[in-house]
């Protein structure tokens, strides 16, 4: 350990404004009571680095119990890390009290995967047993100092993401961590220690033990959080990409558009939707399936090989069932956007699902002239008014080949293959 630290800097470009009403008021009150409470983890990394902190965080030496009684909209949350949750409206402040990185309370499993840490300890104990330097940096609001324990400011400057303490053995406590530096790369544009890159394989192999809820939540913060394309780029020139989606195509430029394309959302303050990513994620896997056993489309065998695909997925992410639908339903229509039947167009105009199965087709058409085409057709026909709308149905070529293969058959209900495409 090094013998300077920690180190206390109050020459820094934190300015007392930016800081959380709500977490100043937890701090304030924690503070009254005799506590220590000092705001910590992203939201001091985030203001150094001059960005908006997305959620303040404070760390105390108040139990959980005690955070609990001082505030009356409070509760515990968390079994492997209790920690309170201090509510203001909406907003929460997260409050975690100071723990221990090696302790006879902590438990792991075999492989050393953290599976319950219980053990308390004081604000040095608590630095050190936080996953990146840049992550372990305190700040006190009353002296208005920064109290850096590991060398975080340092790294921060560098733009240098390291672990506190070795690699190996911080991975092995928990491999999330990894796809934590990912995000935090791709959010910040620093990058990842080699001592850290170095263990991929490892990690890769490891994370496939984590609970698949878990990694929903991490799925999300690293895709819907406003950088998902560089968080992507990271990750699919990483093994860890098949561990967490073990049937994608990391070259598809369809995955890369989505993502940018999310990112412009989220920049917009659009709506973003996880379903949509799951979608556009296992695109390939489900279009080479289809090929496979379903060339003309057939909506039943369409619908069971969509819950096939997507249960492969589900058993290293556990994906929500109403964002796995919205998947299967942007699927399933997308024959039927590039077919455009005419008596089916009204319908397919006022289908729930319809403006995200146009977003989807669109970026299809990046890729293909005639999907632009006929994604460029459907933009039109959304501007327009009823009567304009039938004008565009009517001018539609009919579909010929359709009718012919009909009466060979016994009626049946086959769809249109996407291979009939009118341009
Ligand atoms: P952001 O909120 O921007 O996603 P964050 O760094 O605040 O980033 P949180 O998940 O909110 O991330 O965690 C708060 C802090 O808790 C982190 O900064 C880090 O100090 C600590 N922490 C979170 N997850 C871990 C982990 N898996 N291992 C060790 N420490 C962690
Ligand atoms: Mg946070």
């Amino acid at each position: 350990m090094n013998q300077e630290l920690p180190v206390r800097i109050d020459d820094h470009n934190i300015d007392s404004d930016d800081l959380d009403q709500n977490a100043l008021t937890v701090v304030d009150t924690l503070t009254e009571a005799g506590f220590d409470a000092y705001l910590v983890g992203g939201c001091v990394r985030d203001l150094l680095c001059g960005t908006k902190p997305k959620d303040f965080d404070v760390a105390t030496n108040a139990t959980p119990e005690q955070v609990r009684e001082l505030f009356r909209r409070s509760r515990l949350i968390g079994r492997r890390f209790p920690i309170a949750h201090v509510r203001f409206g909406r907003d929460i402040i997260e409050v975690s009290t100071f723990r221990q990185a090696q302790h006879d309370d902590i438990e792991t499993d075999e492989h050393g995967l953290i599976v319950r840490d219980q053990a308390f300890g004081d604000l040095a104990d608590d630095a050190f047993r936080r996953d990146f330097s840049i992550n372990a940096l305190y700040y006190d609001v009353n002296s208005h100092t920064i109290i850096d324990y590991v060398g975080g400011i340092d790294d921060l400057q560098h733009k240098r993401l390291r672990f506190i303490g070795d690699p190996a053995g911080r991975l092995a406590e928990d491999p999330v961590r990894f796809l934590r530096a990912i995000r935090f790369a791709a959010k910040l544009g620093f990058r990842i220690d080699d001592s850290i890159v170095a263990l991929v394989d490892d990690v890769a192999d490891r994370i496939e033990a984590i609970p698949s809820a878990r990694l929903f939540d991490e799925f999300l913060k690293l895709f819907l959080s406003g950088y998902a394309e560089q968080a992507w780029l990271h990750l699919r020139d990483t093994p860890l990409v098949y561990s967490l989606f073990p049937s994608c195509d990391p070259d598809s430029s369809l995955v890369t558009d989505a993502m940018r394309n999310t990112d412009e959302r989220v920049a917009a303050e659009q709506p973003v939707t996880p379903g949509f990513l799951v979608a556009v994620i296992l695109w390939a896997d489900f279009e080479s399936r289809c090929e496979q056993h379903n060339p003309d489309n057939k909506p039943g065998m369409m619908y069971d090989i969509a819950t096939d695909t997507l249960a492969v997925q589900q058993q290293h992410i556990a994906v929500p069932r109403r964002y796995s639908t919205f998947a299967r339903e942007v699927w399933q229509l997308q024959p039927r956007l590039v077919n455009r039947q005419p008596r089916n167009i009204r319908r397919i105009l006022g289908h729930k699902r319809f403006r995200a199965a146009f977003d989807f087709l669109r970026l299809r058409g990046a890729a293909d002239p005639q999907l632009a085409t006929c994604a460029q057709w459907w933009e039109e026909i959304q501007e327009l008014d009823s009567t304009q709308q039938q004008g565009m149905i009517d001018a539609l070529p009919r579909n010929t080949k359709r009718k012919r293969r009909r009466r060979s058959k016994s009626r049946g209900n086959r769809q249109p293959s996407p291979l009939d495409a009118q341009g």
